[in-house]
């Protein structure tokens, strides 16, 4: 096993201009290492570059200049090996409504050259949960199961590289820890599982390391633990009984009223406790009706972080 399942160096990528608008950099020379066997976050907010990157690994987009290697195979140089380590669950919902799952996987088991004897349909499907679906139509499955397909097609080849891009974006909860999961135990039997998500809560339960990517530069790459001490946002909503006459104020408290009525107070976690913001609001004569925490996202914690964008 090599110690990195993937090395990027110097990875660009520019599309070209055309009718939809001038030539566009989404990735500006990325050098990142991902080593094997790890749960990898690549996060950063929408536009980072996170598709672009994850499908030029996927060898669905080409790159425009830099070398990526996937468990020890230059993509330039042995393409075919390269290929053949990494499975890509793509962010679209991209399937062809006319083949049933148990089709879909055989199609793409030949696409990677998976002889008979090897395939393991069933095993896939049993373990998305698609097993009583395997004669469906596509087109006939829920969103939900789609994904699951997705996932399956993923896996026929028995990839050491498994990449999942947004996998849980706007899906339901039962299915989301159906993937995680899957995901864990997939992990567990030693795959390397690099996700993107832009749920920091996603991140820090699943990854253990994360990179940040943003305007398609690297910004941030170590491990979870050492990010979330940096990225410490916090908001607390306030539902005050009556309409504030005076803010609450403190240094490193940012206050904003929102349309609600409610007060939403953000800062830093390493910077005030949550009981010293509270202090602050019942200082300002606000009786506290109701309160609650809200997860701070990554484009919070940018916003906080950068102040722009
Ligand atoms: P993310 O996945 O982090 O949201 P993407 O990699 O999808 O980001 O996009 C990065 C940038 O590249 C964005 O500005 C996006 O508009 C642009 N982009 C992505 N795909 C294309 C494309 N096929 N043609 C032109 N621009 C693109
Ligand atoms: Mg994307």
């Amino acid at each position: 096993m090599p110690s990195h399942a993937i090395e990027i160096r110097g990875l660009q990528k520019t599309y070209p201009g055309g009718r939809q608008g001038p030539a566009k950099a989404a990735l500006k020379g990325v050098d990142l290492d991902i080593p094997a066997g790890s749960i990898f976050g690549l996060l950063g907010p929408n536009g980072a570059g996170k598709s672009t990157l994850i499908n030029i690994l996927a060898g669905l987009v080409v790159k425009s200049a830099g070398s990526v290697r996937i468990w020890g195979f230059d993509q330039d140089v042995n393409p075919r090996q390269s290929r053949a380590a990494i499975g890509v669950m793509p962010q679209e919902l991209n399937l062809d409504p006319f083949f049933t799952p148990r089709a879909a996987l055989g199609v793409q088991a030949g696409l990677y050259g998976v002889p008979k004897a090897r395939r393991q349909s069933d095993e896939i499907l049993a373990m998305v949960g698609l097993s009583d679906k395997a004669e469906a139509y596509a087109r006939t499955l829920s969103g939900g199961m789609r994904r699951r397909l997705l996932l399956a097609k993923a896996l026929v080849h028995q990839p050491h590289v498994l990449v999942l891009d947004e996998p849980t974006a706007g899906v339901d909860i039962e299915l989301r820890q159906m993937l995680w999961q899957n995901i864990r135990k997939l992990n567990e039997e030693g795959m390397t599982i690099i996700l993107t998500t832009h749920y920091l809560e996603e991140a820090e339960e699943m990854c253990d390391e994360i990179a940040i990517i943003d305007q398609g530069s690297l910004v941030a790459r170590d491990s979870t633990a050492n990010l979330l001490g940096q990225l410490d946002a916090r908001c607390l909503v306030v539902v005050p009984e009556q309409t504030p006459g005076l803010m609450p104020n403190l240094p490193g408290l940012d206050v904003s009223e929102r349309d609600t009525g409610e007060l939403a107070l953000s800062y830093r976690g390493s910077v005030l406790t949550a009981d010293a913001v509270l202090e602050a609001v019942r200082a300002a004569g606000i009786v506290i009706r109701d309160v609650r925490t809200e997860q701070a996202n990554l484009e919070d914690v940018f916003l906080s972080l950068t102040g722009s964008h």
